[in-house]
């Protein structure tokens, strides 16, 4: 029988990177069994680390992340660290002790920001709020059963925002509404959604359109006939729906006193 997840342990050289997104960035996995559709880390993991395996279906967890990381912040200016970039740092199907490497990086005087669309984040509530100035985020693309198809290893996104609202008083709290996919959406799915953020006392809400890689246009085309939506265009090209959409959004922010950052 075919196994459905291909999960093993490698030893790696170094974990902490560079990131556009903070400071540094790491990555404890290679490999993401959350496996949504959109994800730009599938294209880039096969960049760079040549994996051919399915997304969504494998992931190598580094087996010596703390010890490696101990010796890379040795020699390493301080600064902001965001987990993850390629993956999410919280998989459910082999959990590692991220508490572990949210100490190492407090005590050594980093500030941390956590991405993740897991409620296991809550592990490291009471680590993140020994400092103030840690960060922790969610990514949602809609609240409504499409979600099941365009994230299918993830957890309800009203869990991932309840997960948020919970989040120690000290820790910052963000949402990142997207990629926004053209048409499934409704105008009252983003106000349930900014409704939502609010009562959760979201800080930061960042919005995000969906951007064109290899292999995406087929996936997302399957999905859309899946879910009966009948697609004439290019759903990338569509730019008068984003502007509309972010119009919409950062409307309706205006309105319920939301701070919202577009990134396109
Ligand atoms: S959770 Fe993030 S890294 Fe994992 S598949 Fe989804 S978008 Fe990619």
């Amino acid at each position: 029988m075919k196994e459905l997840y291909k999960i093993k342990e490698v030893d790696v050289r170094r974990v902490l990177g560079k990131s556009r997104l903070a400071d540094y960035v790491i990555n404890p996995y290679i490999g993401c069994l959350h496996g949504c559709i959109y994800c730009y880390a599938e294209y880039l993991t096969r960049k760079i680390y040549g994996v051919r395996e399915e997304w969504g279906r494998y992931l190598y967890v580094k087996k010596n992340l703390t010890k490696v990381l101990e010796r890379d912040i040795e020699k390493t200016k301080r600064g902001r660290v965001i987990l993850s970039s390629l993956t999410d740092p919280f998989q459910e199907r082999y959990p590692i002790d991220l508490g572990e490497v949210v100490e190492i990086l407090l005590k050594n005087g980093f500030k941390v920001t956590i991405l993740t669309k897991s409620a296991m984040i809550r592990d490291v509530y009471d680590v993140l709020s020994l400092n103030s100035g840690n960060e922790v985020g969610t990514t949602i693309v809609t609240l409504n059963e499409a979600w099941k198809k365009i994230e299918p290893g993830a957890i309800d996104p009203y869990l991932r925002l309840k997960t948020l609202g919970d989040a120690p008083s000290n820790v910052d709290t963000f949402l990142m509404i997207g990629p926004i996919i053209p048409y499934i959406n409704t105008h009252e799915d983003f106000v349930r959604l900014l409704k939502m953020a609010k009562e959760m006392r979201v800080e930061r809400i960042y919005l995000d359109k969906l951007r064109s890689k290899p292999g995406l246009l087929s996936k997302m085309m399957k999905f859309y006939r899946e879910i009966g939506i009948e697609i004439r265009r290019n759903p990338f090209q569509d730019t008068d729906y984003f502007q509309r959409v972010k119009r919409d959004i950062l409307r309706l922010a205006t309105e319920m006193k939301l701070e919202v950052h577009a990134l396109f």
